[in-house]
């Protein structure tokens, strides 16, 4: 079995690879260094939703109580509304047992909820990882700044750009969906009294609009997607003005209280959206990826950071049992295997709900769009959020054990 002996290295210290590192820690039992390129750990200004397969891992990890604390968990069912503020379907944020429930979060709070559970030993900050060389026995890394080191295994939480990822041969073109958003958040106390505390979603023609609350009801997050032919070979994201967002939800065809919603908008950033194409692989001996540096996706259906954490818990699955350091290589394969396939379809998924909400290609029809927005509810609920990464996992282990010994 590994132990407190075997050492593993995780690149990046954002949402995937803080969970990453409390998991292998708590289920794998192995001494884990996370190597974070910026001088502290932070995340930008705006929200997230962790969503009930997460939240799911999150509990279990023992970390859910204080992330909910943290967070803001609406209501009741989320909506989804035409431009003008008519309902097309509710959609529930829960699970089919009504045991985990969407929980929105200001991601500084969440990176500090996951920061908190990680021994801070095991951060290492300033650490931008430049170089990975596999030895014969166990992989050299290098960083900018002088270091360097030896670990038994390492595990890319590096974000899209990952170094991990090209180190391993696999640098897949960043796709531009042709969309952009505009994010942040507003301060909840100037909405009306009767501003619903659930998830809306406004779809008109060709873009969207999305709020929910956070920080115990105190912030309300906002994620408005427009098209653009912004030249993107420059910076992917940065400041913008909140009139131009203002204008593109503009005029009689849009819901009023979307616009007295986004005249509270004080501050704005703008993201040009990408993804890229599932990877052929995303293992090489005792080298694998996690979170974004293995499956960036849009943002449509709310699953990347929440994909990291499932990521986290089904690569702690497979650690576990591993026999000894050489047995790393098979349990990163075997942990290839089960999850590619999961994130192949949501990053599929997720670039056909971002056609969906704003009416593309084949939903350019409303009437047959809104039908299959209310077939994807339901969808959602049984694929997505009911889906357990760790039994999932430890499925996966018997049949291949069973397979083995055949
Ligand atoms: C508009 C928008 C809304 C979104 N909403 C949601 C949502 O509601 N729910 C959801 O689940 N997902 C959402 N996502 C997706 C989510 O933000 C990402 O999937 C998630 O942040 C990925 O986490 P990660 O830890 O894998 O990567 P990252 O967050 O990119 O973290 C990578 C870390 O690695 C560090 N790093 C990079 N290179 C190096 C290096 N060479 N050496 C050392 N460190 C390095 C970085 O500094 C960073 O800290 C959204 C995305 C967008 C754009």
């Amino acid at each position: 079995m590994i132990d407190k002996s075997t050492r593993i290295a995780v690149i990046g210290g954002g949402l995937g690879g803080l969970t990453a590192a409390i998991a292998l820690t708590q289920i794998a039992r192995v001494r884990v260094t996370v190597f974070e390129q910026a001088s502290q750990l932070g995340e930008v200004g705006a929200g997230v939703t962790v969503a009930p397969n997460a939240a799911r891992v999150l509990d279990r990890l023992g970390v859910l109580e204080q992330i909910k604390q943290l967070g803001a968990v609406p209501d009741g069912h989320g909506v989804y509304l035409d431009a003008m503020g008519g309902m097309v379907t509710d959609a529930a944020w829960e699970d089919s047992a009504k045991h985990y429930q969407n929980i929105g979060m200001y991601r500084p709070d969440l990176i500090d909820a996951l920061a908190q559970a990680v021994d801070s030993e095991t951060v290492r900050l300033s650490h931008r990882l430049t170089s990975v060389e596999p030895l014969d026995s166990g992989v050299r890394l290098e960083f900018e700044n002088g270091v360097d080191d030896v670990f038994d295994a390492v595990i890319g939480a590096d974000g899209i750009h990952s170094v991990v990822r090209k180190a391993m041969g696999q640098d897949p073109e960043p796709v531009y969906s042709g969309y952009m958003v505009y994010r942040g958040v507003v301060d909840a106390s100037r909405l009306p009294e009767d501003w619903p505390m659930i998830s809306q979603v406004w779809m008109g023609n060709s873009r969207h609009f999305m709020c929910y609350p956070l920080q115990q009801r105190k912030l309300f997050n906002f994620v408005a997607g427009i098209p653009s032919d912004r030249p993107l070979n420059g910076p992917w994201s940065g400041p913008a003005e909140v009139s131009e967002l203002a204008a593109e939800f503009a005029g009689n065809d849009w819901d009023p209280r979307l616009q007295h919603f986004i005249d509270l908008i004080d501050k704005t950033f703008w993201w040009g959206l990408f993804d890229h194409e599932p990877l052929s692989n995303w293992s090489q001996g005792p080298i694998t990826l996690l979170g974004d540096a293995a499956h960036t996706m849009l943002p449509h259906q709310g699953q990347g950071v929440n994909q990291a954490i499932e990521d986290s818990m089904a690569l702690a699955t497979f650690l576990a049992t591993t026999d000894g350091v050489s047995g790393i290589p098979e349990a990163f394969r075997r942990y290839t295997a089960v999850r590619m396939q999961r994130t192949a379809i949501l990053q599929h998924g997720s670039r056909r709900a971002g056609a969906m909400f704003d009416a593309q290609h084949e939903f350019a029809d409303l009437t047959k769009r809104d039908a299959d927005i209310r077939v994807g509810r339901d969808f959602r609920r049984s694929a997505v959020f009911d889906y357990d990464a760790q039994k999932v996992a430890e499925r996966a282990l018997a049949r291949f054990r069973k397979v083995q010994f055949a």
